[in-house]
Parts: structure tokens; sequence; C-alpha cells
């Protein structure tokens, strides 16, 4: 079934207060308060955010509750035929949606219409299409013949077994600030496509374009309750939402911390959980690699969306043969390549990081990586009558930006593997580069974080290229590139960085139960 849809969603968030989306309505948090939220390159208020609570929360838990054996009974094509609808309202609404997560969060518009939105409406069609060819939506047969030949002398022999894919109910998806709509889209797709429903409590750092997929929700069909969303603070309304007693499975993508407090709450409450967190990514780059290839991927590695990519290339080992060299080609390019400033300007690679608190937090580990006398370079463009200033701690004054929260490109070396700065998730354009000697050694260096979430290797030698790849303990790794993408694939992390895989065939998986159904011969 293929529909046909239009919606006109707000195009200024200036004057709009967002507001819960529960059961089908726009309504307001209970409490009657709101937070603040501000446009991180003009430090401007925009669009205040509901603080809701556990009431809030209550209500919406119920809504999804209540929706949830409609909504999974419903047909796997039907559902697909309202996701798609979706996807092709947030297509129909790329500019728009775009021109807000950039006002709201500070990445460039450009990011935002080629990478965020797109793929907003990209997880809607993929998962659409898998439950519209029943993928995962019904039962599947199981070729018998694993059971152990003692023991099935003494109980009966099976005739037929399948396994039984079901949704699982009602879905807490709890979403961070760095890639804001497609976040809660990479979560919300898999989600409700299997027939679950859900409240979504995305970060209240960077609401405003989830509120604007409540309007194309609404718009494409989705019948009321299947997704409900509540904005709000992690403490008042995403801990709520996580003990829950009606909520059967959480999906969290954050930090480190959060993800610890709600693994454990959820946990201990029986729910299944998927953590997907930080990660502080080495690249190992072996003197016989494209350096120049090498360089030019490095920056972007290190610089796009400001930085804030949970598998951002942060921590770069160089092999000390090619070391001088890539640090003077990698410190001209990005004084010439990497313009900071305006983020509705095309010709900008990054804009301002989300947040004043983000801010403080970004520039505290540069003073850090000063007071540990590490060197510390601000790569920018000494040609760029934009940058007023560049403080001592890496704060960028940009005209007509004055009151924003940009930080320089930062290149810090010279600096120990036991350093906060080398260990710790930055989560801004600052990276850490180092050499190193042996394979051996890249591979140690590589590998001495509490993370493992990403990592790339650069050589000529495929040999090495593998043997080394598959030494590193980390979800994702790349040989001689960084974020090449397929959504088939498995994503997620080792250690610190999370504990589950999602995308794809992953996604299905963790958003249902399987059961195992025997026909026994008597
Ligand atoms: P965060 O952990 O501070 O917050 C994430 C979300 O959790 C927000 O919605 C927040 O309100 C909520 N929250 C906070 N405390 C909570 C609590 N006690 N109970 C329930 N919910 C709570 O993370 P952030 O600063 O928004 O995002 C940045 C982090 O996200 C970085 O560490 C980054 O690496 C990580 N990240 C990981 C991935 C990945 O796929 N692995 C992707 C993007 C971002």
């Amino acid at each position: 079934m293929t529909k046909t849809c239009t919606v006109a969603i707000p195009t200024d968030m200036r004057d709009v207060k967002i507001r819960n989306y529960i059961n089908g309505e726009w309504v307001a948090p209970t409490t009657g308060q709101y937070l603040k939220n501000f446009n991180p390159a003009t430090g401007q208020e925009i669009a205040p955010i509901p603080d809701s609570n556990s009431t809030d929360i209550d209500h919406a838990v119920r809504a999804a509750k209540a929706a949830f054996p409609m909504w999974s009974a419903m047909p796997g094509v039907d559902r697909a035929a309202i996701m798609n609808c979706v996807a092709d309202l947030i297509d129909q609404n790329c500019a728009t949606l775009a021109a807000l997560e950039s006002q709201d969060q500070g990445k460039t518009v450009t990011s935002a219409a080629t990478i965020d939105i797109p793929k907003c409406a990209a997880y809607f069609r993929q998962f659409a299409k898998y439950v519209t060819e029943g993928i995962r939506e019904t039962e599947s047969s199981v070729k018998l013949g694993c059971t152990m030949s003692s023991i099935s002398k003494v109980v009966p022999s099976v005739q037929k077994a399948t396994t039984q894919h079901v949704a699982s109910g009602v879905a807490a998806l709890i979403t961070p600030w760095n890639f804001p709509l497609l976040m809660v889209c990479e979560k919300l797709a898999p989600c409700i496509a299997v027939g679950n429903t859900c409240v979504v409590k995305p970060t209240e750092i960077t609401s405003v374009t989830t509120y604007l997929l409540t309007h194309i929700l609404q718009a494409a069909g989705m019948p009321k309750g299947v997704v409900n969303i509540v904005f709000g603070s992690g403490v008042n309304a995403g801990e709520p939402l996580v003990k829950h007693r009606d909520v059967r499975l959480v999906s969290f993508t954050g930090g480190c911390v959060t993800g610890a407090k709600i693994g454990s709450l959820a946990g201990g409450l029986f729910k299944r959980v998927s953590l997907e967190l930080g990660g502080k990514s080495p690249s190992l780059i072996f003197s016989d690699c494209n350096l120049e290839h090498a360089v030019t991927t490095h920056i972007r590695g290190a610089f796009q969306n400001q930085g804030e990519i949970c598998i951002a290339a942060a921590r770069q080992y160089v092999q000390r043969g090619v070391y001088e060299k890539f640090l003077e080609m990698f410190r001209k390019q990005v004084r010439q390549e990497i313009c900071v400033g305006d983020p509705s300007n095309p010709k900008t690679f990054y804009g301002p990081v989300s947040s004043k608190q983000h801010l403080e937090k970004v520039t505290s580990y540069i003073r850090l990586a000063q007071e540990e006398g590490a060197k510390v370079e601000f790569l920018t463009n000494p040609n760029d009558p934009a940058v007023l200033n560049v403080s001592t701690d890496g704060r960028m004054t940009i005209k007509g930006f004055e009151n924003g929260y940009f930080v320089a490109p930062t290149l810090i070396t010279n600096i120990k593997q036991s350093s906060r700065v080398v260990q710790e998730e930055i989560f801004g354009p600052v990276v850490c580069v180092m050499p190193f000697d042996t394979e051996e050694e890249g591979i140690q260096l590589a590998n001495d974080t509490q993370y493992g979430l990403a990592a790339t290797v650069w050589s000529e030698d495929q040999n090495k290229l593998m043997r080394v790849m598959r030494q590193l303990n980390s979800g994702s790794v790349w040989g001689n590139g960084w974020l090449a993408w397929d959504d088939c694939m498995p994503f997620g992390g080792m250690g610190c960085s999370g504990t589950t895989r999602e995308h794809g065939p992953w996604s299905l998986e963790f958003y249902t139960e399987t059961k195992a159904l025997y026909t026994h011969v008597l």
C-alpha cells in the first residue's frame, strides 16, 4: 500500500514552546515547568523544553501500553506503509529539519541536510522493508539435529521446531545530542517496525527536531499511543522511564557514566537493555600507507561535526618514520581547509559545540593538556577574517557570532599515553597525535583505554592490515578508511563503549523476543 502524505511543520522555533506528544496529542508538562534551550552559534534562547517528570512519563507509558495490542497485531505491511509515509515526509521537509537541527545543535546545515536527515528517512524505509518481507516478523523453521545422543535416549524426539519472534511491549528509547533526530530514528524505526510501542526521551540539549517529528508522525497516520515523546532531563524524565514497571526494554545511547547507571537500573528490573556508549577511537597509521589519504581522512575523522562523533578519530598513532611528515601535512591542511564559524554557511566545515556546558568541558581538557606540559596548537586559518580571537584555552570568537560556543581545531602532541586527555572522551574538535615504533606497540597503545567502539588501520600491506585489524578491541574497524558505513552491518562497542549491537538484523534481534516452539512425537 502506498500512501500519499503531506505535512506543515514549524519553520521557525524561536517563539515555539515544545510540548510532549502523548497518545497522539501535544500536551504541556504536568509540572508546568520548562528548561531553557540555546542556539549554540548565537547563545540566543530558542524553543523552551518541557521539564517533564514521572507523572508525564506514566501517562506516556500507559498510552504506549494501551496501543500495544493493536499495533503488534497489525499486519507488517500496514505498519510498513505508515513508516514509508514517515520517511517521505522527512525527505519532503529535509531543508527545514536540517536548518533547525543546525540551530539547535550547532552542526552545519550542509551536514544535517546531507547526512543526518536523509539517514533518518532511510532508517524508516529500511525497517519498513524488513517487515514487508516478513523478516523476523513471524516464525522460522529450525533445522534440527543438535541434541546430544545420550539425552535423546531419555527425552521424546522432536518432530518440528520453530522460532517465533514477538514484539516485546513498551520500549524506552533514550538518546543523546550529537545526532539528535538521527539517533531517535535509528532506534524508533526498528522498534516500531516489529510491533513494539514506545516512549522516546530525547536529550534536553537538542529536542527541536524530535518535536518536529511528532507532526510528521501524526500526518503519516501513526496510530495514537504507538510513539509517545516526553521531553526533559535525564534525572526527572529519563530515570522514571527506565524504572517504569510497564517498560519491557530500554535502548540507550549516550555517555558511559549514564550508561552504567541505566544498565544497572534496567538490568536489576529484568528489562532488556541496549547500551551504545562513548569512545576514544584509535588510528594506527603505518609508514607504508598512502599518507595523503590518511591525513585527509584523519582531519575529517577528528573535526567533522565539531568532533562530536562517538567514533571520532581522537587518538591518532603514527609510525615514527612518517610522524613528523604526517604532522606537517596535517597542520598545513587544517589551517587551509577547516573553516570554523557560521553553521549555515556552506563553506563552514564545523560550527559551535552543542552547549555552554560542553564548551566548558572541552576547554577544560585543553587546559589540562597544557598543565601537563603537552604541546597544544590551535590550527586556525590565519587568513580567515571571521576569526576575531582564539583564547589560550581554544575558545574562538567569530565575527557576527560573538556569543557562540566555538572551539578551535586543536592538535595535542608530546602527551603521555596515561594522560586523561588521551584516556577519556573529550567529544570536541581536539585530537591527540602520538608516535609508535613497532606493530606490537601500536596494537598495545590502540587497545589501551577502557573504550572499544571504533578504530582504523592504515597500510598498503594487505596482510598486515587484516592482521592488525583483527587484533584491535573495537566494535568497528576500518582499513584505509573511516566511517564507510553499511546499515546492514552491526554497530556497537566493547568495554565501556557498550554492550550490544544494533543496526539491520541486529536491531530486529534486540527489539524482539525469540520463543522456541517444539512439537513432540509421543
Ligand atoms: P548523556 O549520557 O549525558 O545523555 C544521554 C541521554 O540520557 C539524554 O537523553 C539524557 O537526558 C539521558 N539521561 C541522563 N541521565 C539519565 C538517567 N539517570 N536516567 C535516564 N536517562 C538519563 O550523553 P550525552 O552527553 O547526551 O551524549 C554524548 C555521549 O553519547 C558521548 O559519550 C557519545 O560518545 C555518546 N554517543 C554514543 C553513540 C554510539 O552509538 N555508541 C552515538 C552517539 C553518541
